[in-house]
Formats: structure tokens, sequence, C-alpha cells
């Protein structure tokens, strides 16, 4: 065991990890270096590995404002050049594909389903979001961090859906950008124009372990974040200026008075505008000439008419940002996240916040969604997740304020459903029969985004047929009042989809935690805080992909070898006797990547069907497979079991996980 690797498996301070340590007496290597220091030594060590590229960190210097009294007692504004940690790419990934055999497996396989050129390089995707460790209720919380991390599109979903193959390239102290001048954006271009970012370009010699020796050329491709981080690092004004989107330059909200009632040249829309062929897209050319304008009139104009000129233009002026640098396009690299536009105070809030009241008068109060909920038994990976869900009906829960997380919706939202479509209403009129339908059509949309995250399947078609049939329903249903602006950007996610895979933040809220326990543990903020603190995460990732790289494929969760002699005498029996040395079995897998399953867990097949899952097993030459009963459907979601509908299956067909409910001994409804 080495010393970096101590006090993984759960998160442990570093102080309870000391006391850990000291009571380890039989490791002498721990002995000697069973303080504070010791670790992050042990772990600074990992970090200082040097490549023909440098070492893995490097530094990118910014202009911070400092203010500073004078003697007169005026202000006066100094510009202090400080040094930030940024990740040194090429040297980064030389690393870990030199080192860690699983990793470079893993990019050996992607660069032969994605071969690389100078012309035709791997598309970065870079995501930026404001992580909010220490106390949360305090008003001056100066832990906030703004994280970039960086990973690639050719990694497929398989590998955008894992944490550790999200790189971090830069934590900076929010507090810190703020005094940045050019702020987040000034901060963006410095970062997407750094050597260490820059040099991908041009290429860098990969040694695999396998000897094999590859040139990898990559480029800036993708910005995904919220609207709030996209609107700080691009600069633009969002769904507080006139202009709401970015990308169109006719679309205003009605919470900047009826413009398009008033606008005689007819071009502008409101946001509950669902025509795409109305919008006026805007170019890149076009926003970076605004941008040139901008700095022009800024001299002659009085402070209100130069705001009023950046509102109609829908950005601000930034001659720091990359805007004025032309350094990272907008319209060719800005993607909504789904997850925020439907999860995060999304959609799907505001459709349930207007049919939950409906409900609870026509007597499907909270009491009894609650109780309907109840009755539906978990797969073990969920389990622990049934009682928040619980919790969002309780009494105290106002229908009409509908509060989830992005996860509680994901959850939450296949269980409205069946309700809806079991639950018999006394009465049921029209409006609530619209009502009830654009809640479907959302379901239907998310069904789709959520299979393109696990299989990375989608069709942009199929998609925009969804959000299209969504977005009228919801019109129908609840009138144009309750657009936000993001049932316009929701728009644009078929567009997107046409030309790169769609990309959702959930890996990255996971992944934060991380960078909150790490900030969370540094006693006093100093201005080392970036270095230490860029350090602990990256030193977290280094250890993370070397032990979990292997692991990017399904594997059996704590296997035992198998000595049952029936179990092999079916294996035999189906796949032949010559496979049957080092067969090992486990109740539990991981099926793909942050999704287990368990014996007696329903599963939805990729064929369709269902499935009871009974015990898992690896044979020789590592092929997995699941013994599985499949269900025999019935019609409306019921399955029954059948005696004879035990089978091998590879663990490759099963998508995911379902919730059930028992209806009999041998028939189950299960949600879809
Ligand atoms: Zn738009």
């Amino acid at each position: 065991m080495s010393l970096a690797t101590i006090g993984r498996k759960h998160y442990v301070s570093q102080s309870a990890l000391e006391a850990v340590l000291k009571e380890v007496a039989a490791c002498p290597e721990v002995l000697d270096s069973a303080s504070r220091r010791g670790i992050k030594r042990a772990r600074d060590s990992e970090l200082d590995a040097e490549t023909p590229h440098g070492p893995l960190v490097a530094k990118i210097t910014v202009p911070v404002e400092v203010k500073s009294r004078k003697a007169a007692g005026d202000e006066e504004v100094k510009i202090v050049p400080t040094e930030l940690p940024i990740l040194n790419l090429m040297a980064w990934i030389w690393h870990v594909c030199q080192s860690m055999p699983g990793v470079a497996a893993f990019f050996q396989r992607q660069l032969s389903k994605y071969p690389c050129t100078a012309t035709s390089p791997w598309r970065m995707a870079l995501y930026n979001d404001e992580i909010s460790p220490g106390n949360q209720l305090k008003a001056s919380n100066t832990r906030k961090i703004q994280g970039y991390y960086l990973s690639f599109l050719e990694f497929d979903a398989e590998g955008r859906c894992q944490e550790n193959l999200w790189f971090p390239l830069n934590l900076t102290r929010s507090s810190v950008v703020n005094k940045i001048q050019g702020g987040l954006s000034a901060l963006t271009h410095i970062l997407v124009s750094s050597e260490s970012f820059l040099n991908l370009q041009s290429g860098c010699l990969l040694n695999m372990p396998t000897g094999e020796r590859v040139m990898f050329f990559a480029k800036l491709h993708t910005v995904v974040a919220d609207e709030a981080a996209l609107k700080s690092m691009y600069d633009f004004k969002g769904s507080s200026g006139t202009l709401v989107c970015p990308l169109c330059a006719n679309i205003t909200s009605k919470t900047h008075g009826d413009l398009p009632a008033n606008d005689h040249s007819g071009e502008l829309h409101d946001i509950s505008c669902i025509d795409s062929n109305l919008f006026v897209r805007r170019t890149d050319n076009q926003i970076f000439t605004a941008q040139a304008l901008l700095a022009r009139r800024q001299p002659m104009l009085s402070k209100k008419d130069f705001a009023l000129l950046e509102s109609s233009m829908g950005l601000n002026f930034n001659p720091s940002g990359v805007l004025a640098h032309k350094s990272m396009p907008l319209v060719k690299c800005l993607m909504w996240d789904w997850m925020h536009c439907y999860v995060v105070s999304g959609l799907l809030h505001v459709e349930l916040s207007l049919l939950l009241p409906l409900l609870h008068v026509q007597g499907a109060t909270f009491q009894v969604i609650q109780s309907f909920i109840s009755e539906y038994e978990w797969p073990h990976n969920l389990k622990n997740r049934r009682r928040e869900i619980l919790h969002l009906f309780d009494k105290r829960s106002k229908p009409s304020e509908f509060k989830a997380g992005a996860s509680q919706c994901i959850t939450v939202y296949p269980l409205l459903r069946l309700f809806l479509l079991t639950h018999h209403f006394d009465t049921m009129d029209d409006e609530l029969r619209r009502c009830i339908r654009s809640f479907m059509k959302i379901c239907m949309v998310l069904d789709l985004l959520l299979e393109c995250n696990r299989t990375g399947n989608l069709s942009p078609d199929e998609l925009e047929n969804a959000i299209r049939a969504h977005s009228q329903a919801f019109l129908k249903a609840y009138g144009e009042q309750h657009c936000i602006p993001k049932f316009h950007y929701s728009l644009h996610l078929p567009l997107m989809a046409r030309d790169r895979p769609l990309i959702s933040c959930f890996t990255h809220e996971r992944k934060h935690r991380q960078v909150k326990q790490f900030a969370d543990n540094t006693k006093k903020v100093t201005d080392w805080f970036e270095a230490s603190l860029f350090k602990d995460v990256l030193g977290r990732a280094l250890l993370d992909l070397s032990e979990h790289a292997g692991f990017m494929r399904p594997h059996l969760k704590s296997p035992k070898s198998v000595t049952d002699g029936t179990l092999l005498w079916h294996l035999g029996q189906t796949f032949g006797f010559q496979t049957l040395e080092h067969v090992q079995s486990a109740m539990q897998a991981e099926v793909c990547p942050g999704q287990t399953c368990e014996r007696g867990d329903l599963v939805l097949l990729k064929t369709g069907s269902v499935a009871e899952v009974w015990l898992f097993c690896r044979l020789q030459h590592g092929e997995l497979l699941a013994l599985l009963s499949v269900l025999e459907p019935q019609g409306k979601n019921l399955f029954r079991v059948k005696q004879d509908g035990a089978q091998f299956m590879r663990v490759a067909e099963i998508s995911r996980t379902c919730l059930f409910k028992r209806m009999s001994a041998d028939s189950m409804l299960v949600v879809p």
C-alpha cells in the first residue's frame, strides 16, 4: 500500500486521516511520515512527474486589480500580475497515457474509432461553473471557486459520464476572479489562449504502454455550462437583457415590455415563439463586430446611452474578454446544457408547479401521490433516493412550488407519468387533459435526453419533434405567460445535436463535491489557496484515474471464485466446458460507468424486455454475463414471471435498472 492511496475509499479529512495513520503501526513507511506534511508530500510526488512536455502544472499570469489608499485619502487601483495554476494539458495526457495502461487502452480505443490529425483534431469540451464550498449561508463566502474542467467529445457518452475523464484545468477563488481586469471572461481568454491550451493543436506524441506511438491533436470546440456561467464567460446579457438569447438577434422577453407588439419591422419575437424558421441567427462575425462597435462608441456616449446600446445588442462591453480577443467564438462553441434547461430551476419545474395544483384540486393530492410512490420497490442503486423523493410530496410542500434537485427530477418524472397513466380521476375536463398532455410530452423529451446521456444515441430529428411537440402542448395548456428563457433555449438543442453530441452537467455536479471537500479542509484562505487546492484536486484525479482506469468497462463487484457445481455445469452447457477455468461470480456488477445492478433488481434490456437479475459471472477470457429471468410482457407496463425465463446474457445487454410494484406473486408493474 503506498502512502498516497491511504484513506481513499471514502473521503476522510486530512486531520482524521492523520488520526487513522497514527493507529496503523504495522507499516513503517506510515509511521515515518504520519503527519499532514507527509501525506501532502506523498500526493505532491505523484504530481511531480516529469514529462517531455514539462511538469503537469503550468502557470498563467493574470492582471489583478488591487485597491489602496493614497496619502491624500484617494483610492488608487494598481494592477498586480498574479500567477495562477493551470493544467499542462500536453504533459498531463502524455503522463496518464504513458503510466496508466487502463487510461491508455481507453485512449487507444477511442483513437481508433476517431483517428485524429492536424486537420481533424479531437474536439475539446470546456466546462465552467462556480462551486460553493464552506458555509453556504454566509453572505460573503470567500471560498467560492470558479472551476474549469476539460474533456473530449471523442470520449463518447461512456467517457464523458465519468468524473475522472473531466480534467481540472483551473480552479480560482471567485473573489480573485472578480478582481481580474475583465473578470471571468478575461480569465477564460487567458486560459484558452495559454500555451498549455493551444499546444495540443500542433500535436503531442503519445507513448502507449503497448509500444504504439500516436500523434494526438485537439482543439477547443464546445463550451458547456449553465446560463449564468455562459453569460459571464461571454459577456452577453441573457435573460436580463432585451435580447434574451445570445444566438438569436430577434428574441425578446415580455419582462422588457411587449417589444414584439411595438416592433414595426415585424422581426422581433417573444421567447414563446416556437417556429425556429423565424429566429434570426447571429454569426460570430456579427458578434465580434458588435463588441468592436461597443469599444468605439464607449468614449463618445454618456453612461446611460452606452448602457442602452449594450442592452440593444445583448452584450456587455469587455475589452479583455473572449469576444474582444476573438479567442472563443460564441456561436461556434456555446452549448446549452440540457440538464439546466429542464431540471435545474428548469422547464420541468415550471410544468409541475402548474400541473400539481390542478391535480390537487382533482383529488390527486400530495398525500395520494406519496402513497402511490411508496408502494414501489427500488433498485438497490437508487434505494437511498427513495426517502428524498417521498419527502418532495410532504404535507408541508406546496404543489405550486415544485422544488427538486436535478437527479431527483430524473427519478420522479417517470413515477409521476405512471401515476397519471394509472390514476382514476372522477372528473377530467379539457384543461386538465391539456396539462397532462403537456407533461407527457416533456417526459418524452427527457426520455430521449437521458437515453443520449446513457448511450450517446440520439436522433436530432426525433429530439426536434419531441421538443416541438412539448412546446406546442405547453403553450396550449398554459399560454405564453409561463414561458421562461429556457423554453427558447431548449429549441436550440436539436440544432446543436446535429453537429455534436449533447453534453449535460450531471457529471460535474458530482465532481464539485470533491473540490468542496478539499476547499473546506483548507484551514486558512491565503494567497497559496489556488496552488494548494489545485494540487489536492489534481493529485486526487491522478489517483482516481490510476485506481479506476481498469474499471471503465463493466465489471463485477467483490467477485468470488465459482465452486458451485450446478452453476458451472450450466455455464459449461451454454458456453462449452473449456471456458470454465477461473470463473468468478458476484451478486453485484457495475454494468456501465456509475450504474450498478444487484441480485433482485429489475432491469430494462436494450431489446426493450424487462428481466430480473439473479447473478453475475465472469468467464475465463473476461466475458461478463448476467443470469437473468426475462419477464413476459402483459401490456400496460405489467410483466409476469416466466417459469422458464432464466438465461445467461451479456451484461452489455442491460440498459438500466427499473422501479416496480409487485401486483401478485408472479406479476409486476414496471415504471417505464
Ligand atoms: Zn435563440
